[in-house]
């Protein structure tokens, strides 16, 4: 493909896995036929940026500019774009492209797509270099991978919906949570407040375990039903074999086999939480009682509009706090003492 005519945007990037982020400036596409060009007014904060902007899955290459839960407005549209126009509030969330032919894609499972292009961090069709996320004042993208945001909702409070919001909707859609079962969500942070919110509005009884004993109220505020601080040995114990279904959205390595003696025989625990080094499984866990662990990635596109839909037809949003972009080094850290409330998102005008 011939290197399309480019434009320059102010980002913030990284140089490598151990400077701070930093104003930069980075080139995007001209928008072709079929891409839609983004005024970037928010961007959320997701532990991925962390884990991503400071090499901790291995694979980041630099410059790196993070952000994958962005909403904005609509600048521009190329001639064949047929589902949005100029001035629609949309979003762009982990992926911008796929190869669209595979099963997966083919099933609206683009995150498994093993041509899948996420926002940032993989080979850019367009530029053969690697794509940049949504720490920046624009983005295009082409329009099958752009989302319709729901106009009832705050628009800087939906960004985190992107992310944060379609991994934890997902898993708990696929393995069918809902009125009659008991529901576990591990950490209270971006993606477990999202998970709690959820859990609860699909009708489960919900128990939030937290490390942060500061967080129980909010807990229950957010839609937990019990709240357990996972440090007191009696608070877990008194848990035991109870649960049908456990999510777990720590940013950490921690002790999942404690979470494992809380399910019901035949129970499931789901990770989405993606820290840096393995988690040790005791087969024990898994064998007295039959119980199973998986795994769950964002969701697919059809699966991410449905989930902004829900989260019109249900006023849900995430609970943020807002940040300048010159702020974002300093939310990082904070991440990392879990003292987030519970997203961080940019107010990108900061960046103009
Ligand atoms: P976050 O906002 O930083 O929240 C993580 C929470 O985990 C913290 O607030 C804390 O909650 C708990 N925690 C942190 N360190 C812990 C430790 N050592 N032991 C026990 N609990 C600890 O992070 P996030 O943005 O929600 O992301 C969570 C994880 O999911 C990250 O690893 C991220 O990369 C991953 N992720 C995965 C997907 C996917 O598709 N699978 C998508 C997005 C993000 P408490 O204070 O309540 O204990
Ligand atoms: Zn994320
Ligand atoms: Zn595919």
């Amino acid at each position: 493909m011939p290197k399309p005519i480019c434009y320059s945007t102010k980002a913030y990037s990284t140089p490598n896995a151990t400077s701070p982020l930093g104003p930069s400036s980075i080139e995007r596409r001209k928008p072709t036929d079929s891409d839609v060009q983004i005024e970037i007014l928010y961007c959320g904060v997701c532990h991925s940026d962390l884990h991503f902007a400071r090499n901790e899955w291995g694979f980041t290459q630099y410059p790196a500019v993070p952000g994958h839960e962005i909403v904005g407005r609509v600048t521009a549209v190329g001639s064949g774009v047929k589902k949005f126009k100029v001035g629609d509030t949309v979003g762009v969330g982990c992926l911008v492209d796929s190869c669209r032919t595979c099963p997966e894609c083919r099933s609206g499972l683009e995150q498994f797509c093993s041509g899948m292009v996420m926002t940032y961090g993989s080979m850019d069709k367009h530029l053969g270099a690697p794509t940049l996320g949504g720490y920046a004042q624009s983005i295009v993208v082409t329009e099958d991978f752009v989302l319709r945001m729901p106009s009832n909702l705050n628009l800087a409070a939906s960004a985190p919906l992107l992310c944060a919001g379609i991994t934890t909707y997902s898993p708990l859609r696929r393995w069918k949570v809902g009125p009659g079962q008991k529901v576990g969500i591990v950490g209270l942070g971006g993606l477990g407040h999202m998970g709690v919110k959820f859990a609860r509005a699909f009708g489960a009884h919900v128990v939030l375990f937290t490390t942060s004993p500061g967080k129980v109220e909010d807990g229950k505020r957010l839609g937990a039903h019990e709240v357990v601080v996972s440090k007191d040995p009696a608070a877990m114990a008194a848990q035991a074999g109870s649960f049908d279904f456990i999510l777990d959205a720590v940013s950490a390595t921690h002790d999942i086999n404690a979470y494992m003696a809380l399910l019901k025989r035949d129970g499931t625990l789901v990770l989405v939480g993606a820290p840096e080094k393995p988690i040790p499984v005791a087969s024990f866990s898994l064998i007295m009682g039959r119980k199973a662990i998986s795994g769950s990635l964002i969701g697919g596109l059809p699966e991410t509009q449905e989930m902004l839909d829900f989260c019109g037809a249900h006023n849900i949003t995430s609970d943020v706090e807002m940040i300048r972009m010159d702020q974002v080094n300093t939310a990082y850290e904070r991440m990392l003492r879990s003292d987030v409330k519970y997203r961080f998102v940019i107010d990108m005008a900061s960046l103009r």
